[in-house]
């Protein structure tokens, strides 16, 4: 029989808001979600009172550089790998890792490598294939085949466009990428979809309203990210956003207050100009590199993201006096639930529901921080409840 586990009275965010609710877990599982579950006297059944605290499904990081990254300064700046203990700190039960700018001395089964490291840490996650660079590097020499053999790569990027680090693909260059990443996806039954580094060198989005155009490519195919990395950016954003998803990057606040819109802030600004909801997402970015070039191109600065961003700006949005009850509330929780998992194609991921992966957090009573983190129905290294 496999250990089991009730959690009563929690105040459950699937993420829809569905008030006060038990939770019975067995093994990797929750099998039940209900009002009230009552408890057998099993002796392999742990029951524990949440007292009302909040229980949100375990966070999805869509985006971040598992194996390190960066390295724009100089050797002496590569960036190191992101710790399992740093991931689950920051609430996150599931990531996405990428490669970054790098594809040059780094490569993509280091980080195949990293996820199989983090799974087997009893985390769950995934990768892209490739990197800034198009062709894009990969591990079986196409990205069609990395996608479609390799249970871990779910898509390919982060694609580098409109970015001095780019290698500012052509329009053919790039629906070649797309078409690859899609008919990977097609033959592994993944979603197949290319996460997309925009930079600042805007246009930002014209590559893909370009393929959208020309090659009738669906919208969905893409999940471009760093969409508030400055306000010109984010205004292309706003326009785009209507029409296919966008991704906001979480851990370069505070580094740029300058430029940068600040997540929480771009989660409202989505809304009030009337981005769906269901197309909006948040990701760190985390163990990359951020670094800042002056006019002439010289690093002037170079700071890391961290995991527990995501975390940061999602509570930032719940306590703006903009969210008037937890089924707003519940709309922040979306973007980094079950919005991801839905287009990522990762069916037993970002929802508290029968069936789906016990992945849990758990806030503590004043909200101000997180309480415990269940990953796949185990404890993350943590102290027990
Ligand atoms: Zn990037």
């Amino acid at each position: 029989m496999q250990p089991m586990t009730l959690l009563k009275n929690g105040t459950v965010f699937s993420p829809q808001y569905l008030g006060t609710r038990d939770i019975l877990i067995a093994g990797r599982k929750i099998i039940a979600v209900e009002q009230e579950i009552t408890s057998p006297h099993w002796d392999y059944l742990e029951v524990i009172d949440l007292e009302k605290q909040w229980v949100f499904p375990g966070l999805i990081d869509s985006h971040i550089h598992i194996a390190g990254a960066g390295g724009e300064g100089g050797p002496a700046t590569r960036t190191a790998e992101v710790s399992f203990d740093a991931i689950i700190e920051g609430g996150i039960t599931t990531v996405i890792g990428c490669l970054g700018t790098d594809g040059i001395t780094r490569t993509v089964e280091s980080v195949l490598m990293k996820a199989k490291a983090l799974r087997q840490q009893g985390m769950s996650a995934w990768i892209y294939t490739g990197s800034y660079q198009v062709p894009p590097p990969t591990i079986t020499g196409s990205v069609s085949r990395d996608i479609a053999l390799i249970e871990e790569v779910i898509g390919a990027g982060e694609i580098a466009i409109a970015d001095h680090r780019s290698t500012y693909p052509t329009i053919n260059e790039f629906i070649k990428v797309v078409q690859e990443a899609k008919v990977g996806g097609l033959m592994g039954g993944k979603a197949g979809i290319l996460n997309i580094h925009l930079g600042e060198n805007g246009p930002s989005f014209d590559l893909i309203y370009q393929a959208v155009e020309r090659e009738g490519i669906r919208f969905n195919q893409f999940l471009p990210t760093h969409c508030n990395r400055c306000r010109e950016v984010f205004e292309d954003s706003k326009i785009y956003g209507k029409k296919g998803y966008v991704d906001v990057t979480t851990s370069a606040y505070p580094y740029f207050p300058d430029s940068e819109v600040k997540p929480s802030v771009a989660f409202f600004e989505f809304l009030d100009c009337g981005v769906p909801i269901e197309h909006i997402t948040m990701s760190t970015d985390a163990g990359g590199s951020l670094p800042e070039f002056d006019k002439d191109g010289n690093l002037v600065k170079l700071v890391q993201g961290s995991p527990v961003s995501l975390f940061r700006e999602l509570m930032d949005i719940i306590v703006d006096k903009r969210i008037k009850d937890e089924h707003q509330a519940a709309m922040a929780v979306q973007t980094v639930t079950s919005n991801v998992s839905r287009i990522l194609k990762l069916e037993t991921k970002g929802r508290i529901a029968p069936g789906c992966d016990a992945d849990l957090l758990i806030l503590n009573k004043d909200r101000t921080g997180i309480r415990h983190v269940l990953c796949n129905g185990a404890s993350g290294g943590q102290k027990p409840f």
